[in-house]
């Protein structure tokens, strides 16, 4: 299959470490709903979380393309790097926006593993998809922030030693724009767990080890604060702009991973005499969403080229996570169609697949969201909200 490659010697030792974990290891999780430690461990062993980090730090210093080769990589192979994706683009905030003694403390322990930080808290019950509206607060008490409030759908948390939180400083109605007034701390989970911080796991459809917090008076330190105070939004926007293309790699990932496995079984699966894949009936949808993902993948690629060069790359961020996810979806339902019965045996990782695959289309931001974005930024037409 045509696929073209950037870093072929990444993506051939992403492959060869994870053909270390098969189906069957991804599986077991799945039926366990455990966190990959093995999985997660090894990748970090072999440097491949930190290929952002600046050498200077201990990481490899590569672009956000070479990070994508990774994560694209996991998920063709059939595994799900939603584990620990989060550890790449999490730093970036504190590389971008942390002082130089937050990354000199922070930024080698993670690139070496010693720290893990792998959660991202912005999301509230509330508020939904409209951040500015978060209601956890953070007030300032001598040394410390006093935190209160709650958050929903923060992955890994109980996989991570710290997390880059969202906060509200200023209330909203007495800042002059509406995403101005929050700001970005850094929790160490060792220290908060029982401490004011209380983490209830959420049941998914998935296998995620995604989280409800609590906040409860929880005290963390005013030198945990990253940027400004009241700047948070933007320094997690950027954050956010990594995230889309990362996952949107994924998808590709995942859309090649269906689309290999729709056409082998195609060729090999006899009914009426002849392989299935003879009928167009089988192999058109399947060559159409090929097309999609070679498609969405250009996308991927010019984004990430973009965020590389420096230059702005919000539109296209968002475009490579839309049709990535879309693409990833078409492939995986094709999937299942194409194995029939077979699609739905757990043996065959299709259907496990199919359900990791589906969370693309709404996190880390919705469809919707996305065509409103690029309907009233690109398209100049009036905001709806
Ligand atoms: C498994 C999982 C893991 C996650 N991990 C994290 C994490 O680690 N950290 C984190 O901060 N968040 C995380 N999230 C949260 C995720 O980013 C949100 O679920 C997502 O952004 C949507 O927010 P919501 O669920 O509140 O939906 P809502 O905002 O309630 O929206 C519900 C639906 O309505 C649509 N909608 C809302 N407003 C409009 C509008 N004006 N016009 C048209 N349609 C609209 C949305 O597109 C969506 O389809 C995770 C979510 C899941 C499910």
């Amino acid at each position: 299959m045509a696929a073209e490659k950037t870093y072929p010697e990444i993506r051939d030792a992403v492959v060869k470490l994870c053909s270390q974990f098969p189906g069957e290891y991804w599986r077991r999780l799945d039926s366990d709903k455990a966190y990959p430690t093995e999985f997660v461990q090894a990748l970090t062993e072999a440097g491949y979380l930190s290929v952002l980090i600046p050498e200077e730090y201990g990481g490899s210093g590569l672009p956000l393309s070479a990070a994508c080769a990774v994560l694209e990589e996991i998920q063709r192979s059939g595994g799900n790097g939603g584990a620990c994706h989060a550890q790449m683009y999490t730093m970036g905030t504190m590389l971008r926006h942390g002082s130089e003694e937050q990354k000199n403390t922070y930024l080698p322990a993670i690139a070496d593993g010693s720290l893990r930080l792998q959660a991202f808290g912005v999301t509230e019950p509330s508020s939904g998809t409209d951040t500015s509206r978060i209601r956890t607060t953070a007030v300032r008490d001598g040394d410390d922030y006093v935190v209160n409030g709650q958050k929903v759908w923060i992955s890994r948390t109980q996989h991570s030693d710290l997390m880059i939180l969202l906060v509200r400083t200023t209330p909203r109605d007495e800042c002059a724009k509406h995403t101005d007034g929050m700001s970005v701390l850094l929790v160490d989970m060792r220290d908060a767990l029982g401490n004011g911080l209380t983490i209830k796991p959420i049941d998914t459809l998935m296998n995620h080890a995604t989280t409800e917090l609590f906040f409860d008076d929880l005290r963390v330190p005013a030198q945990n604060l990253i940027g400004e105070e009241g700047r948070g939004f933007r320094c997690i926007l950027d954050g956010m702009n990594a995230e889309r293309i990362l996952i949107a790699a994924e998808c590709i990932g995942d859309a090649r991973w269906f689309t290999e496995k729709s056409a082998q079984y195609a060729r090999d699966r006899e009914v009426f005499g002849r392989p299935i894949g003879q009928n167009q009936g089988i192999q058109f949808p399947i060559a159409r969403a090929h097309i999609q993902t070679e498609a969405a993948a250009l996308m991927v690629e010019r984004a990430a080229d973009l965020y590389d060069a420096g230059k702005p790359a919000g539109a296209e961020a968002n475009m490579a996570k839309l049709l990535a996810s879309e693409a990833s979806w078409a492939a995986a339902d094709q999937c299942i169609q194409t194995h029939g019965g077979y699609g739905f045996a757990t043996e065959y990782d299709v259907e496990r697949k199919f359900r990791e695959t589906r969370l693309y289309q709404v996190a880390p931001v919705s469809t919707n969201l996305i065509l409103s974005f690029v309907a009233t930024q690109e398209l100049g037409m009036p905001r709806s909200f």
